[in-house]
Order: structure tokens, then C-alpha cells, then sequence
């Protein structure tokens, strides 16, 4: 039988999964408010910097985590560039011996003016959010009116060859769901990939609801209308399930956390701003790693702690039936770290 101690050097969990990448985020601040992340901004209140972690730390907590088993790290936030120095983060990062990749999400605002810095510091992709390609209603639905500035940014990423290169959009009906014909076109003008999210319950505004989600399939069948897509499956552990479009230009993803979750082979971590391992987007309980870091306890301690927090992690939102029926995530993405 499977014991925590009978796989001491992995990170494993009761069912049995191994986790292999893990998402820090650097910040909960954002210079954006899309209306599926954060509560109104004036209602915001961003975590002391005291609170968050330094670069040594983030360095530290993942060399620990690195030396149990991870291999892949992702950068993101609240907006991951808005801290200053970060691509001195990316640089530290992609020094750990092990460690395979350091890639980015972000919105895209000054991605233009960081994305050679990010490829000299040894950055591998980056994924920018974009769920709109009409000025005003990119400014209605991020909360601010940024469209052209984050297509340079698309545009200067590509030129440095950042890659992968991935859009992210949340497909939101009644609000932008019109365009995933259009968001879809231009990322194989662009040639690059898009994955589709379904909208999920961890909305600070409070919008989310089942008939706002536009689930994988429904995205799929509106991108058939259009274009011949043939499926590519999906990777063990991958959230997407690939698409390839047949004559070769670019790549579609669906990520259905709501309608088909893929828990069973989850294998992510997350690290908040303020040092706490999330196990499961969909977790509520929060394993505090900065007590340890901040009263001398020894990496063999963090590394126990990490185990143990991980050995928790819950089944998935696929067993979580309350999700479904309205339940709301307390912390908000930006929060949390999407
Ligand atoms: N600020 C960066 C950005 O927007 O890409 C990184 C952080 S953001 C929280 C990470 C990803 O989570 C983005 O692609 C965003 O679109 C997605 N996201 C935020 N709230 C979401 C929600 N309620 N449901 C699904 N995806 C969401
Ligand atoms: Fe900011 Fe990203 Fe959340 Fe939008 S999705 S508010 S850009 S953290």
C-alpha cells in the first residue's frame, strides 16, 4: 500500500499522484480588474509587501521543491511583471540544476517592454491573457483600455522567441463569447496557440454563474463551424486537451475545469505571493510555509512540510459536487495565483 514515507523523495499525494510543476505566483497586485478575477478595485486590498516572499525565498522554497520532484515552474500573479525585478527571479530560477522550464502567464502590459530581458534572463514562453479584440470591450471586460499596447507585446514576444507562446482566453457568455471565431483567427495569424478556460467560480465580483460558463464543448463546436480541428489528445497531467487545425497553422485548447476536470492525473502545485502551498485551485485550506522560512527552519524542514501539505491534497473539483452548485472560492485568482 502507498504510505507517505514509502516515497519520500516525490511529492505524492493519497491518490497516488506525483506533482511535477508548480505555478508561484510574485504578486496578488494587478494593474488590470477583469471582471472573472477581481472584486472591484476600490475594493482591493493588496497584501503588505512584508508579507510577500523575497527572491531568496521563492529561490530557496523552490530549490527544496525541485530537489522532490518538480521539474516545471510558472510565473504568475496578479501580474506577475509588475514586480520589480522579476526577470532577476526568472535568472535565479533557471539556474536550479533539475529544473526543466521557467515559464510565464501575464497580461500582456509590459510584456513589450520586458520580453527581451526575460529571454537574455532564460525565460522559455510565455501565455498572455487576452479575451478580447474590441478596444472598448477589452476595457470593459480587464478594466482597462489596453488592447493595442498588449497586441505590440504579442508581437515584440514572438520577435525575442519567447516560445511556447500560448493566448489564454475565459470565454464569458453574454460578454464576449461572440468572439471565439475572431480571437481564434487571429492567433493563427499570429501563429500561436490559444486555449480556451471555462469561467470558474473564483470570481471576486461574484458574476460567476453555470449559464455564464461556456464549457470546451460548446467552444469547440463554434470553432468546427468555421475550420477543420483534429484532436491531439491530452498530455498526462496537461489541463488542455489539444486540438491541431488541419492545415497546420497554430494549435487550439480547451481547459475544462468545470464541465470535464482532469484531476485525476493533476500534477500542479501552487505557491501564493505570501508563501502558502495550494495543492488544488479548489482547496480552501492554505499550508503556510512562511513560518518556517522566516524562523530558521532548515530546508529539511520545508521539504517535510511540503510533503505533508502535498500528501493533503483534495481528490479534485470533479468530487467536489458543492462546486457545481454555486459554492465560491473565498480568495480571488489574483489571489490565489491562476
Ligand atoms: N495576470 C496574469 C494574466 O492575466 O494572465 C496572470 C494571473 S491570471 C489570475 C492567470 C490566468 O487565470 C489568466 O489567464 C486568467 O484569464 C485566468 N483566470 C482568472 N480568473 C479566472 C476565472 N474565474 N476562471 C477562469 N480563468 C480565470
Ligand atoms: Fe489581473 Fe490577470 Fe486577474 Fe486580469 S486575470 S485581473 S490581468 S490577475
Amino acid at each position: 500500500m502507498l504510505t507517505e514515507a514509502s516515497v519520500p523523495r516525490l511529492l505524492v499525494d493519497t491518490k497516488g499522484r506525483i506533482a511535477a510543476k508548480l505555478r508561484i505566483s510574485v504578486t496578488d497586485r494587478c494593474n488590470f480588474a477583469c471582471l472573472f478575477c477581481m472584486p472591484d478595485k476600490s475594493a482591493m486590498r493588496w497584501l503588505p509587501s512584508a508579507d510577500l516572499l523575497s527572491f531568496d525565498e521563492i529561490e530557496r522554497v523552490t530549490r527544496v521543491f525541485v530537489a522532490m520532484g518538480i521539474t516545471k515552474v510558472r510565473i504568475t500573479g496578479g501580474e506577475p511583471l509588475l514586480r520589480n525585478g522579476v526577470e532577476g527571479l526568472v535568472k535565479r530560477l533557471t539556474e536550479i540544476d533539475g529544473l526543466e522550464s521557467v515559464d510565464i502567464t501575464t497580461n500582456g502590459f509590459f510584456l513589450g517592454s520586458k520580453a527581451q530581458a526575460l529571454k537574455t534572463a532564460g525565460l522559455r514562453g510565455v501565455t498572455v491573457s487576452l479575451h478580447s479584440l474590441k478596444e472598448d470591450r477589452f476595457a470593459r471586460i480587464s478594466g482597462i483600455n489596453a488592447l493595442p499596447r498588449v497586441l505590440e507585446s504579442i508581437s515584440e514576444a514572438i520577435r525575442v522567441g519567447l516560445h511556447p507562446m500560448k493566448i489564454n482566453s475565459v470565454a464569458i457568455r453574454g460578454y464576449n463569447d461572440d468572439e471565439v471565431l475572431d480571437l481564434v483567427d487571429y492567433a493563427r495569424k499570429m501563429n500561436v496557440a490559444i486555449r480556451f478556460i471555462e469561467f470558474m467560480p473564483l470570481d471576486g465580483l461574484d458574476i460567476w454563474d453555470r449559464d455564464k460558463m461556456v464549457t470546451g464543448q460548446e467552444i469547440l463546436d463554434t470553432v468546427r463551424s468555421r475550420f477543420s480541428i483534429l484532436p491531439a489528445g491530452r498530455g498526462d497531467g496537461e489541463t488542455a486537451s489539444i486540438w491541431k487545425f488541419a492545415d497546420g497553422r497554430g494549435e487550439l485548447g480547451v481547459i475544462t475545469p468545470m464541465s470535464e476536470p482532469f484531476c485525476d492525473d493533476c500534477d500542479r502545485l501552487r505557491l501564493t505571493s505570501d508563501g502558502k502551498i495550494l495543492s488544488c485551485l479548489f482547496d480552501t485550506e492554505y499550508h503556510d510555509l512562511k513560518p518556517i522560512l522566516r524562523n530558521s527552519g532548515d530546508d529539511e524542514k520545508l521539504a517535510t512540510f511540503v510533503r505533508e501539505a502535498v500528501w493533503k491534497k483534495p481528490e479534485g473539483v470533479g468530487y467536489m459536487p458543492w462546486i457545481k452548485q454555486g459554492w465560491k472560492n473565498p480568495r480571488n485568482m489574483n489571489a490565489i495565483g491562476g
